[in-house]
C-alpha cells in the first residue's frame, strides 16, 4: 500500500515514520520499518495503526538508511508476521512492497523444496528469499535476479546488510517517487510523503531500478543498463 525510505545523515526511523503517517490517508492495516545501523538490521511491525509503532519502537533504533511500509493485506490475513519489511532466514535483506505477485504460491514451493523456511503467509515473502539466494555480486544484481523470478506488480524497496551504503528500489504497476534533497535521498510510493522533505524529484517508470545512496541516484533498466533519468522540481501548493 503505502513504501517511504530514507538514507542519508540523519536518524531514518523518525523521518520514515513521519513518511507513513502522511500515507495513512490511503488506508492500511499493518506498518513497520526496517533500519540498518552499527549493530546491522532491524526490524519492527505490526498491525495496528503507524502512532503505536512509532510508540513500540526501541529507542535505541538507530540508523541512517531505512524503509518503511504501510500493508493493505492480499495475501494472508493482518497480522504482526505478516506486516513488512520481510526478511530472510538470515536477517540481513529487507524489502517493502506494494502490489500483488502472481505466482508466489509457485515460488514459495520452490524455496520450501530447497530447504527455507517461509515465516509469513505473504506473496512479499518470497522477495526477499530470492534476494538472498542470488549470487550476484551486487545488490543491483541480487534485486534484478529477484525480479526475474517473479510476475506481478510491484512497487519495491530493499536494503541488505552487507550493502549498508544503498537502497535498491524498482517498479513495475506500482508508483515509486525519488525525492533529491541535501545530501540525502528519500523514496516514497505518494508525492504527499516527500513535499515536506523536498520538491525535487524524479519518477520510476515500470520495468525501472534506481540505487539510493546518501548523494545521488542512478536509474536503470532490468538488464541493469542506465537510464539517465533526471530529476525535475514539482509545484506544490504551499
Ligand atoms: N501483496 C502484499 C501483501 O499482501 C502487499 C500488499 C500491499 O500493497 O500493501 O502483503
Amino acid at each position: 500500500c503505502g513504501i517511504v525510505g530514507y538514507i542519508g545523515g540523519q536518524q531514518a526511523a523518525p523521518l520514515l515514520l513521519e513518511g507513513l503517517g502522511r500515507l495513512e490517508h490511503r488506508g492500511y492495516d499493518s506498518a513497520g520499518v526496517a533500519v540498518l545501523g552499527g549493530t546491522g538490521l532491524r526490524v519492527a511491525k505490526q498491525a495496528g495503526r503507524v502512532r503505536d509503532l512509532g510508540e513500540q519502537l526501541p529507542k535505541r533504533f538507530a540508523g541512517k538508511v531505512g524503509v518503511g511500509h504501510t500493508r493493505w493485506a492480499t495475501h494472508g490475513p493482518a497480522n504482526d508476521v505478516n506486516a513488512h519489511p520481510h526478511t530472510d532466514a538470515a536477517g540481513e535483506v529487507a524489502v517493502v512492497h506494494n502490489g500483488i505477485i502472481d505466482n508466489a504460491a509457485a515460488l514459495r514451493r520452490r524455496l520450501a523444496d530447497d530447504g527455507v523456511e517461509l515465516v509469513s503467509d505473504t506473496d512479499t515473502e518470497v522477495l526477499a528469499h530470492l534476494v538472498a539466494g542470488s549470487d550476484a555480486d551486487t545488490l543491483e544484481g541480487k534485486v534484478r535476479d529477484a525480479l526475474a523470478a517473479i510476475e506481478g506488480t510491484y512497487g519495491i524497496a530493499v536494503l541488505h546488510a552487507a550493502f549498508p551504503d544503498r537502497i535498491v528500489v524498482a517498479r513495475n504497476g506500482s508508483p515509486l517517487i525519488i525525492g533529491v534533497g541535501e545530501k540525502e535521498m528519500h523514496v516514497a510510493s505518494d508525492l504527499a510523503a516527500l513535499v515536506r522533505y523536498t520538491t525535487t524529484v524524479a519518477h520510476l517508470d515500470d520495468g525501472e531500478l534506481a540505487t539510493l545512496t546518501a548523494t545521488g541516484f542512478t536509474t536503470y533498466r532490468e538488464d541493469l543498463s542506465t537510464t539517465d533519468k533526471a530529476a525535475h522540481t514539482v509545484d506544490v501548493d504551499p
